[in-house]
Parts: structure tokens; sequence; C-alpha cells
């Protein structure tokens, strides 16, 4: 049965690491460490290919290389490897969601016709019509709330006969 414990680590890394995404970039990047972050926010098509918000990368690499080592080395605590193949795969996820579908620094694939993928679109986009620290929405990735489904002009049109 040890295997259904190991899925269920990738898993609930997985869907943790939504709610770390979340939770990160609300108050942290969005606040403390907004100096990281900023650069993210601003229009910057001449000065390079890299962000300081890119750091952000290497920061959620340490977390999960750590799982790795210690899930390796140490038999008792294999549970700890699943967590971070948990952690690594939502970080590709958000590397390919966000910095490949969204803001298309590499042109792999640029539409994407489902439903979701639109939402997803609609929603980050949200959060970077705002270009400071305060005020923006939205801050998780995958999960998308239900009024991003909706066009603008129809979330327009349900908000002012609300
Ligand atoms: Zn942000
Ligand atoms: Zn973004």
């Amino acid at each position: 049965m040890t295997w259904l414990l190991y899925v269920g680590c990738v898993i609930g890394a997985y869907i943790g690491m939504e709610f770390m995404a979340w939770f990160t970039h609300k108050y942290l990047m969005h606040g403390l460490l907004w100096s990281w972050h900023e650069d993210h926010h601003k229009p910057h098509e001449n000065d390079g290919f890299f962000e300081k918000n890119d750091r952000f990368f290497l920061v959620f690499a340490i977390p999960s290389a750590a799982c790795y080592m210690l899930g390796a080395y140490y038999p008792d605590l294999r549970y700890l490897l699943y967590i971070g193949i948990g952690i690594s795969l939502y970080g590709l996820t958000y590397f390919l969601i966000h910095d490949v579908y969204i803001h298309q620094r590499f042109k792999w694939f640029r539409q994407l016709e489902s439903p979701y993928s639109k939402a997803i679109l609609r929603a980050h986009g949200a959060h970077h019509a705002i270009q400071t620290k305060e005020d923006c929405e939205s801050f998780g990735l995958l999960i998308v709330a239900r009024k991003y489904f909706k066009r603008r002009s129809e979330r327009k049109r349900a908000a002012a006969s609300s």
C-alpha cells in the first residue's frame, strides 16, 4: 500500500503548491519581496530575457531539492522524495502555463481554445491590469474564480445588473 501513500504525496504536494504559490504571491511577492516581483508587473521590452522575478524559481527549487536529497538518502523519509516530485511537477506546470502560455516567453504554443485555458488567461490578465503592489486580484494560477469563465463584457454586464 505504500505506493498509494507515494501517489498521495505527489498529488498532495502538487495541490499544496497551488496554495503556496497563491500565498507567497499575495503576501510575499506583493509584500516584503515586491522589489523582486515589481519588474514582472512593469512593461520592459528592451531589457533582456530575465526578470528579477525569476529569482523565485530558484527560491522554490530549494524546498524541492531538500525533499529530493532527504527522501533519497533516508529510507524512513522516502515519502519526501515524492513530495519533491509533486513540487517539481507543479513548478513545470507553472512555467509552462505562466511563462510560456500566458507571457509567451517561448513561442511554443499560443492558442489554447478550451474554456479553462481562456479563464486562466483572463484571471492572470486581471492580475496584471494593475502595475502596483496593492490592489491586485487573482494571485493563484490553476484555481480560477468562476467569473473568469465569462468574457469581460459579460462580467461587466453581470456586475452592472447586481
Ligand atoms: Zn503579481
Ligand atoms: Zn504574470
